[in-house]
Formats: C-alpha cells, sequence, structure tokens
C-alpha cells in the first residue's frame, strides 16, 4: 500500500486512476458545479455537460498536439469494436487493407477485416513470439492498399513501436489503446487512432478516436448509423447519449497530466518508473527474463518470466501479499505482467523494484 493506503495497482486495464481525479470526482459527486446533481444525472443535451465534454476535446486537443484538420470523437463498444469499424468504413472492394502482426491485438484486428474484405500480412512478428517489431524496411505495401493497420504498443508482450512507418500516400491507422499519451508523438503521421480509454486516459467506458478529415470524407456511407464515424462527426459525439461520467473522469484525468507537464513530462515519469523494473530484470543475472527484446520494450507493460512455473506462482502470491495487484501475465501467455500506465504512481514501480529484488534473493 502507499503511504495515501492505495494499493500497488499494476493492472492492465482498467487500470490505476490518479488519486487527484479521483478525490475531485468525489468532492463533485453530489453537486457538480452548483448544479445541484451529480454529473451521473446531468442530462447530455445540458450546458454543464457540453462545457466538459467540450473541454475534454480540447484537452486531448492541447495534449497530443492534435493539428488542424482532425476530429476526435467519443465512440462505445471498446477498442475491439473498432477492430470492425474500420475496415466497414475504409475498406471498399477493389481494395485491400495492410496489418502488421505484432502480437494478440493485432490478431484481433486482423480477423475483423478479414471478414469485412480483403486483409494481408505487411509484416509480422509472430514467428518470434512477438519479441519485437519488425523493421520497418520489412513493411511490403500491396497495390490497392486501402490503409496499414499497426498496434502502437503490444498490451501482452510488452512490446511497441519505437518509431513509426511513413507510409505516404497510404492511411496510417494505429490502435492506441494501451500507449497513447504515454509519450509525444507526430499525430500528423496518422489517418485514424483510436484507444480505449481504460489505460492511460480515465476509466472503461468510451472508446477516443482521432480521425483525418481527409480520411473521413471517403468513408462508406451504406452502413448503420452507429458504425459511421460520420455520425459522430457531424454531430460532436452527441448524436445518441454519450458516456458522460466517464467523459468527465476523462476531463478529470487528463487534467491531471496538464498538471505533470503534458505528454513530455508523462514521458519523464514513464521512462523512470519503467526502469526502475528493466532495471531489476536486467540486473538479476537471468532470475528474471524480460519476454520483449530490449529495443523493443514497452513503457507500459513489462512481460517476464521466472525459472519455472512454480517459482512464479510462488512469486505471484508473495507478490499478492505484499500488496501488489495485477501483476500476472495475460492468461494467453502466463509469466508476469507489470502494468505502468501513466497514472501508477512512482512509488509504486519502486515498491516493486524493492519486492523483486528482496524476492530474487529470498529464492535463488
Ligand atoms: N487493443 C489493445 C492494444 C488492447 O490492449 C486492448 C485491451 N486490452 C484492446 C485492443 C481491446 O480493448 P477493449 O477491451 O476496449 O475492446
Amino acid at each position: 500500500m502507499t503511504d495515501n493506503n492505495r494499493a500497488y495497482n499494476f493492472n492492465a486495464g482498467p487500470a490505476a486512476l490518479p488519486l487527484a481525479a479521483l478525490q475531485t470526482a468525489q468532492a463533485q459527486l453530489l453537486n457538480f458545479n452548483g448544479s445541484g446533481m451529480s454529473v451521473l444525472e446531468l442530462s447530455h443535451r445540458s450546458k454543464q455537460y457540453e462545457a466538459v465534454h467540450n473541454q475534454t476535446i480540447e484537452l486531448l486537443t492541447e495534449l497530443l498536439a492534435i493539428p488542424e484538420g482532425y476530429d476526435i470523437l467519443f465512440l462505445q463498444g471498446g477498442a475491439s469494436l473498432q477492430f470492425a469499424m474500420v475496415p466497414m468504413n475504409f475498406l471498399p472492394q477493389g481494395k485491400k487493407a495492410g496489418y502488421v502482426m505484432t502480437g494478440i491485438w493485432s490478431e484481433k484486428a486482423y480477423d475483423e477485416a478479414e471478414k469485412l474484405g480483403a486483409a494481408y500480412v505487411a509484416a509480422s512478428a509472430k514467428d518470434g513470439n512477438y519479441r519485437q517489431i519488425p523493421d520497418l524496411e520489412q513493411l511490403r505495401y500491396d497495390d490497392d492498399t486501402a490503409y496499414l493497420h499497426i498496434t502502437s504498443n503490444n498490451t501482452i508482450v510488452g512490446t511497441a513501436w519505437q518509431q513509426f512507418p511513413d507510409t505516404g500516400a497510404i492511411p496510417l491507422i494505429a490502435d492506441m489503446s494501451s500507449d497513447i499519451l504515454s509519450k509525444p508523438f507526430d499525430v500528423s503521421k496518422f489517418s485514424l487512432i483510436y484507444a480505449g480509454a481504460q489505460k492511460n486516459l480515465g476509466p472503461a467506458g468510451v472508446t477516443v478516436v482521432i480521425i483525418k478529415r481527409h480520411l473521413l470524407e471517403q468513408a462508406n456511407k451504406k452502413i448503420p448509423t452507429m458504425l459511421r464515424y460520420g455520425t459522430f462527426a457531424k454531430n460532436n459525439s452527441l448524436y445518441n447519449t454519450p458516456p458522460t461520467f466517464t467523459i468527465y473522469m476523462v476531463k478529470l484525468m487528463l487534467e491531471w497530466v496538464k498538471a505533470q507537464g503534458g505528454a513530455a513530462g508523462i514521458y519523464k515519469q514513464n521512462k523512470q518508473k519503467a526502469a526502475l523494473i528493466y532495471d531489476t530484470i536486467d540486473g538479476s543475472e537471468g532470475f528474471y527474463v524480460g519476454h520483449a527484446q530490449p529495443e523493443a520494450r514497452s513503457l507500459m507493460n513489462i512481460s517476464f518470466r521466472l525459472a519455472n512455473a512454480e517459482l512464479e506462482k510462488k512469486f505471484l502470491a508473495s507478490a499478492e501479499k505484499a500488496g501488489f495487484v495485477g501483476l500476472a501475465g495475460h492468461r494467453i501467455v502466463g509469466g508476469c505482467r507489470a502494468s505502468a500506465y501513466n497514472a501508477v504512481p512512482y512509488e509504486a514501480c519502486q515498491a516493486l523494484n524493492q519486492f523483486m529484488l528482496a524476492f530474487q534473493k529470498e529464492n535463488s
């Protein structure tokens, strides 16, 4: 537990939220800005809610340095619905969609595209058990590529793109669910970015989409209203009822990010936090073995193994007893994983570093 009685929360998502954001939500819970009601009870058509909604968009624009010519949308259905919405909107007959396979979430995105049109693998790291990110030179584009899809951070295996490809006239689309706003990056390289909020932006329930208007103009219009990006863009994401309280929590989290020095400030913290854990792995003489190749390491999800399943079980049980939450690896791959998202405090990573060192000493 931290000094504030908060668990050392390394959950992969939903994940830790900033204490300051939770405290503000608590203070405003019964009477938001003199409205006599909670944000939970406000009409999504009210002036008070509209202000929250628009401030959230303004904060995202500022913190992600989103240039002119993009719309920011709030959708539901998680990043998983984006796997289908992207090809529904942007994969016309006669064109193909390229996917770079860097983990299980890329595979899921690809599977949806294949159901809806022609998809191909533009590069894959599957042979190496997703320990690395393919070289940019390995990318190949078929003729008539409608878009290239990448997963910027691979939540389960713990790898991340260190540099994004330049796709020229081919629209680049990214699933940034697990590393959005963890560091500064150039939005203008992308035609569409999507991210479930529940790791780096706030609680579960909203998916943030950043979409270039130029791409939007090419969208398929013959699909159901709620599956069209255009519906949300045209109505400032208020075509139907948005997840109002979740968006309010995103706003509070973004205000906290801004107070940390924005994306640059958060990046500095994230590097320091991840180093505490990677350094322990690297200095352990093989007691802890990182899954990702060092040059492909994610700052957000740190996946590692111990010598055998029994020792891993012991590690996870002792960690749980010591107040650490969420350190078991994804059920598909096993092992251990520490997710050190934006709101995970340095103090929690420091405690994990100390715990890992002590556990190694006792068990080697
Ligand atoms: N993409 C990535 C990279 C993820 O990590 C996840 C969830 N862990 C998803 C997509 C799926 O997100 P959701 O549960 O919001 O559908």
